[in-house]
């Protein structure tokens, strides 16, 4: 068995000093019944707690890692950044190349704006939907997360298409009832809340491919209807690529579907494991932001140097041949999840869209937040502690993507499958 003394201490002291212990609640481990495990390092593919226990690493701090851990191209340029100067509350140089790398690499993308997170990247795509539109209303789909702003942070109500609820206290209901809440890949309740709020909808947010509720790809056209029905009634096409973006394919899950929307929302990757976040699209909407335009956000940190560098090297770095090469290690990946599986007889369903995979203890074809729900969150639970046990470290709940990065070899990935072969075998036994 690992030994988690320190993390233990660390847990103890912190749950005095922060709600949950944590900064943000996922961290806290609640669904796999297990203490937080605190982190000192991490190199490659690899992480080590503060107890000294060694981990390949699956979470790649929830995605943004592609390079993994400390990539000397990233560090090194973080080193000579760093000592010039961390924040000026000016415009540098490395603004206007990431920009550049954005516009060129994101069909959508004309003009961006630069934020320090994904939700801030959201609110200010909504914000700027709603007062290009003139409209009030937006849809959403049931299962994706979009941060937690007050438009965002809402649950479906009941029936089809469904005025929103709060999702927690503190979000107005009056906020809540401008969001509409609909089934992911259900054109038929697209359609119905379109009868119903059509010219009123100032937009629509979607994840091209969603990794909230696990990784549950779009159908077929789900996404190309999207863009037909909200250009018929003037309604802005958001893409939510903060996690899909550069993370499903050299030209984010827009390149990878060929559907491009009004406007996107990028984070994770494209920060290289610093705070980033940032929303862009068609010039012309993007012109009404200030000071352009009238509709306004801003940000002390936003465009941040070292955030702007670690963000441009690692993407610089992901040529498409990275891609290819990451993908395959997946294919290796998926394939022994699924014989060991089928060895054991485990219900196993595994969804994927690039390097983005999810596994869920499943029956059924996983297609929505209601299907999602109904995997077997005992079996998961119970996998995870003894992934962890074997030095594998997933993201601790059923309801996220397993995320792979270009440090990942096929030693890594030849050990994870022995360790899920174990625990699934104890699983059933
Ligand atoms: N949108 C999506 C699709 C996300 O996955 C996340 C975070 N997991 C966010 C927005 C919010 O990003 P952040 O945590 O950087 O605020």
């Amino acid at each position: 068995m690992k030994n988690f003394e320190q993390s233990v201490d660390a847990y103890k002291e912190a749950v005095e000093l922060m709600p949950g212990g944590v900064n943000s609640p996922v961290r806290a481990f609640k669904s796999v019944g297990m203490n937080p495990i605190f982190m000192e390092r991490g190199k490659g593919s690899k992480i080590f707690d503060i107890d000294g226990n060694e981990y390949i690493d699956y979470v790649l701090s929830w995605g943004p890692l592609i390079l993994g851990h400390a990539d000397e191209r990233v560090v090194s340029k973080l080193k000579t950044v760093t000592e010039n100067g961390t924040s000026f509350g000016a415009p540098t140089l490395i603004e206007n190349k990431l920009a550049n790398l954005l516009i060129e690499r994101v069909p959508s993308i004309e003009m961006v704006r630069m934020v320090n997170s994904g939700t801030e990247a959201t609110m200010s795509a909504l914000r700027l939907a709603r007062g290009y539109t003139g409209r009030d209303k937006i849809l959403k789909f049931e299962g994706n997360y979009h941060g937690h702003g007050d438009s965002l942070l809402i649950k479906a109500g009941s029936g089809v298409a469904t005025l929103g609820l709060p999702d927690s206290p503190g979000v107005p209901e009056s906020i809540a009832k401008n969001t509409i809440t609909v089934p992911y890949n259900d054109m038929e309740s697209v359609d119905y809340a379109f009868e119903q709020f059509g010219d009123d909808l100032a937009a629509v947010i979607v994840e091209p491919v969603s990794g909230n509720m696990g990784v549950v790809p779009p159908n077929n056209d789900f996404l190309q209807k999207l863009r037909d029905i909200t250009e018929q009634h003037g309604t802005v096409l958001i893409f939510d690529e903060v996690m899909t973006g550069f993370r499903v394919g050299y030209n984010c899950a827009q390149g990878h579907f060929g559907v491009t929307p009004d406007l996107t929302c990028l984070g994770k990757v494209i920060g290289g494991g610093l705070p980033v976040g940032a929303y862009g699209g068609k010039r012309e909407i993007m012109e009404k932001v200030a000071p352009t335009g009238d509709i306004y956000q801003a940000g002390t940190l936003s465009g941040n140097p070292l955030a702007m560098t670690a963000g441009y090297e690692t993407l610089v770095a992901m040529t498409p041949e990275e891609y290819d090469q990451i993908n395959a290690k997946v294919d290796r990946l998926v394939d022994g999840y699924k014989s060991a599986a089928e060895e054991f007889n485990i219900p196993l369903q595994v969804n994927r869209a690039g390097s983005m995979v999810g596994f869920f203890f499943n029956e059924n074809e996983v297609i929505n937040y209601q299907s999602a729900s109904e995997s077997n969150l005992e079996h998961f639970a119970s996998y995870y502690r003894m992934m962890i046990e074997e030095g594998i470290f997933l993201p601790p709940s059923q309801f996220e993507g397993t995320f792979l990065s270009t440090a990942h070899t096929d030693s890594d990935i030849e050990k994870t499958i022995e360790a899920a072969r174990k625990a699934f075998k104890r699983i059933t036994s």
